[in-house]
């Protein structure tokens, strides 16, 4: 017999409706769950199971008592240790951060507490999310449940493996260059990137402000609509977003209807680099589409070749800036404050010991791309191609509705392939990257597993700005051609024991 921690959240939600299943034992199937795998997988930073039942029996009272819930009350949920949390530890995955406790609620966690759903804790992320496989946390990495010796994507690779260990039906993410979507395509999972503005930055810890974009996060494509319906919409306490309704995504994922959507396959984003099996399953699911009804072309996007040139100097400029505020005056980790020191030098031992390399690599480089000297030579010629970029999806969906292409160039990489390389690792982003620049959603779903390792892979899918609902109906149809009995792919892993 199936446990309850191995129920999606839609299923989840109707056996929480009538009344079959209380919160409590959900909750408690997830923690069990969780203190059986989480040694091994190492999802999270941070498990407050007492507060979590608390919740759960909340919302078991109200649901007792005749409460008209929201669908997903009492769902359990995970979330990406990013974002501003009350009454729990917020790291990013760093050692600066490593006690502080935010005073405030960030949007994202107001929303999914006020909609019911129960966060049953905090998940493992590559430092200040930069990285593609979380071995930049420096809390330890997260390993792949596919294959406990292989990365499990970046950098929201905790939010990837919980759902794929199946210690939770549903995550948060955030995506600034694809680390809601690498994690979901290497973890057989489906993570979605919002419009930019779409979902709340505010409590987001920000990387780089004009791209990161929170996101759901969950191991079918009516989970994450379902999610995406409670976390999207117009938040005044975030100046960038967009003040219009979100799109129907949870009808267009009930849809899956493709008859007629014209999808567009990205010449530039396939061939040398691309592993053979994730081109194959590609090419099979685009030709599933097409069987479902869709209308297939190749379409150009030029300049995506310099997407990821530009954006590893975009994002490092906004990070070295936003991430001059953890200066050790404010926030979290203080070295050397002993009354014999400058504040000034204070400061410089905390970020030294207190950031890992990765970071100080990127607040170099964008340091550098900021200064005077080299500002029109390195940072003005990024944000030229980022309209460059603009332009080519705009030329794009004057002929197609969609975009599509693999999600990662390969499958999940063995531990420390790349560490040594920050290029190859870079690398994992190519085609993730043109809808961060850009601003439009995107998402990736699982294609099916590479016949040379048996490794998932991630079919990505690309939508004009607010035009979330295409991402979900081309999810449903892949989902449906894939796999009739419904089950998504990550079911495969259901009774797999995941000790080290
Ligand atoms: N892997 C990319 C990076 O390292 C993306 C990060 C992200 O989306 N937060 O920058």
């Amino acid at each position: 017999m199936t446990g309850l921690a191995d129920l999606g959240a839609a299923e989840l939600a109707d056996l929480l409706a009538s009344g079959q299943v209380s919160s409590v034992e959900a909750v408690q199937a997830c923690l069990d769950r969780i203190e059986a795998a989480d040694a091994a997988v190492g999802a999270f930073l941070h498990v407050d199971a007492d507060r979590a039942l608390a919740a759960a029996r909340a919302v078991d009272a109200r649901r007792a008592a005749g409460a008209d819930l929201p669908p997903l009350a009492g769902v359990p949920v995970a979330v990406k240790d990013a974002f501003a949390m009350t009454g729990a530890p917020t790291t990013c995955g760093s050692r600066l951060l490593e006690h502080w406790r935010p005073p405030y609620d960030s949007s994202v966690v107001r929303r999914l507490q006020e909609a019911g759903l129960v966060i049953v804790g905090k998940t493992n992320m590559d430092e200040f999310a930069m990285g593609s496989s979380t071995e930049n946390s420096a809390f330890g990495p997260t390993r792949n449940p596919w294959d406990l010796g292989r990365i499990p994507g970046g950098s929201g690779g905790g939010s990837a493996a919980a759902l794929a260990a199946y210690e939770a039906p549903l995550a948060i993410g955030s995506d600034t260059g694809g680390s809601i979507r690498q994690p979901a395509a290497v973890t057989g999972t489906v993570g979605v990137k919002p419009t930019y503005g779409g979902v709340s930055r505010y409590g987001l810890v920000a990387m780089a402000s004009s791209l990161d974009q929170p996101g759901p996060c969950a191991r079918s494509v009516l989970d994450a609509a379902l999610l995406h319906a409670v976390i999207g919409g117009y938040d005044p306490k975030d100046s960038t977003s967009i003040d219009a309704p979100v799109p129907d995504v949870v009808a267009a994922a009930r849809s899956g209807d493709v008859a007629g959507l014209r999808i567009g396959v990205v010449a530039e984003l396939g061939g040398e680099g691309y592993a053979p099996g994730v081109e194959q399953r590609f090419h099979e699911a685009v030709a599933l589409l097409e069987a479902a009804g869709a209308k297939v072309s190749e379409v150009s996007c030029p300049h995506f070749d310099l997407a990821l040139a530009a954006y590893y100097l975009i994002m490092p400029s906004e990070a070295s800036s936003n991430l001059a505020r953890f200066d050790a005056m404010r926030y979290g980790l203080r070295v050397g404050d002993d009354g014999s020191r400058s504040a000034e030098q204070v400061m410089r031992l905390s970020r030294a010991r207190g950031f890992g390399d990765e970071v100080k690599r990127r607040v170099i480089l964008g340091t550098y791309a900021l200064s005077s000297g080299y500002f029109d030579a390195y940072y003005g010629s990024a944000q030229k191609v980022r309209t460059l970029i603009g332009q080519d999806f705009t030329a794009a969906f004057e002929r197609v509705d969609v975009l599509v292409s693999p999600t990662c160039p390969t499958t999940a990489w063995p531990f420390g392939e790349r560490l040594a390389d920050p290029l190859s690792m870079y690398k994992a982003d190519l085609c993730t990257i043109p809808s961060n620049l850009a601003g439009g959603p995107a998402a990736s779903f699982p294609a099916g597993l590479a016949p040379e390792d048996g490794l998932p892979v991630g079919f990505h899918v690309m939508a004009p700005p607010l035009a979330e609902d295409r991402l979900y109906l081309v999810g449903t149809a892949l989902e449906r051609a894939l796999e009739p009995s419904g089950a998504p792919l990550a079911a495969r892993l259901v009774g797999k024991e995941l000790t080290l």
